[in-house]
This record gives structure tokens, C-alpha cells and sequence, in this order.
């Protein structure tokens, strides 16, 4: 479906409100970055604009930079507490894109030569392990 309205009962909206609980890796005035609970790799993080929109589509171009510059922090922090030979960014648009959850987030996926991803919104990941990963990152970000 496109052209749909924000909806900020979207769970990342929830999220960013504080009404559900997330393992937070890196914030500022712009963005909040946790990791994602079902990671189709180890150290799998979101980086989330405050501000609403779905997705890329209905964006303030502002907002985007400002999402961007904090995808480079969380990149070359993810990069390095999981010794990762590079980094997958990406982002979907909308259902038919791939698009599940409706507040714009770009994924930061650490990757190892040979290493295939998980299947993206496969399994849940246990919390005490998202936890030790959203560690090792904000670690890494205190570098
Ligand atoms: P999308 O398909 O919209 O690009 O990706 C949404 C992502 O959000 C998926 O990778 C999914 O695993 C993740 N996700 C869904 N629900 C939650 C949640 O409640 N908390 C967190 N941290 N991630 C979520």
C-alpha cells in the first residue's frame, strides 16, 4: 500500500516515545540507533530519525542527513566491535519494497567475507545477547 498517512502507533514510534523498551546503542538530537530484534547478523542495528515519516519516500531532506551522518557513527562503530571485513547499509520503501515497520530506519548490518545474512524478520534474538552486542557497539562508539 502506498501513499499511506504516518501512523505513530508504529512500533518504532512507540520506541522513540519510550513506551517500549530497546537495546539503544547511540543517540542525539536527530536520530536514536538499537539494535534490531531479530539481526540478520550479529551486531544488526537501526538508525532511526526522530522526526516522522514512513520512509525515504515522504522524508524532509533535512532529516536525511542528519539520519546519514549518524548511519556513518553506527557503521564504523558496528564495523569494529565485530571486527567485520564491511558493513551492509540499506533500506526498504513501503511493503513492496520489503518495508515491515513504517517509520522510516536504515539497517546496519556488520559483515564477514563468506558470511551469508539471515533471512530478514526471521527469528527473535535472545535479549541477553542483544544486549551484550549493544555493549560491544557502544563501546566501540566510546573510541
Ligand atoms: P523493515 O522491513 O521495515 O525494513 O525492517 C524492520 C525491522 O525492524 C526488521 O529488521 C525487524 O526485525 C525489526 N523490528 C521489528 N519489531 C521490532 C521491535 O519491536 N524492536 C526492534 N528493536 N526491532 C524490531
Amino acid at each position: 500500500m502506498t501513499g499511506t498517512a504516518y501512523d505513530p502507533q508504529n512500533i518504532f514510534g512507540k520506541i522513540l516515545r519510550g513506551e517500549v523498551p530497546c537495546h539503544k546503542v547511540y543517540e542525539n538530537e536527530h536520530v536514536i540507533a538499537f539494535m534490531d530484534v531479530m539481526p540478520q547478523a550479529d551486531g544488526h542495528t537501526l538508525v532511526v530519525p526522530k522526526a516522522a515519516s514512513r520512509n525515504l519516500l515522504d522524508a524532509d531532506p533535512a532529516a536525511l542527513g542528519h539520519l546519514y551522518a549518524a548511519v556513518q557513527i553506527v557503521a564504523r562503530a558496528a564495523k569494529a566491535a565485530f571486527a567485520a571485513d564491511g558493513v551492509a547499509v540499506y533500506q526498504y520503501n513501503e511493503a513492496a519494497a520489503g518495508q515491515t515497520v513504517f517509520h522510516l530506519h536504515v539497517h546496519v548490518l556488520p559483515r564477514h567475507e563468506g558470511v551469508s545474512p539471515r533471512r530478514h524478520v526471521d527469528g527473535m534474538a535472545d535479549p541477553a545477547v542483544l544486549a551484550q552486542h549493544a555493549e560491544r557497539i557502544r563501546a566501540a562508539l566510546a573510541h
